[in-house]
């Protein structure tokens, strides 16, 4: 393989809706998704933002007190 042709393949910290975070090989710097295999109902088989011990709505409080 030549170089110069390829884009800039790197580690990438991933974002999720969630809270979850993580790292994953991209040409991007960033990124910021809805779901993740954490949270996504394909993986969990469950609804989406399952309310464990309250941890949901500890996040909705933070997230309204901006
Ligand atoms: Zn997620």
């Amino acid at each position: 393989m030549k170089d110069g042709i390829h884009p800039k393949y790197g580690k990438t910290v991933i974002k999720c809706a969630c809270g979850e975070t993580f790292e994953s090989g991209s040409v991007k710097d960033n990124l910021h998704v809805d779901v993740c295999s954490k949270c996504h109902p394909f993986y969990t088989g469950k609804q989406k933002l399952v309310d464990t011990g309250g941890r949901v709505d500890k996040f909705k409080k933070r997230m309204a007190q901006k």
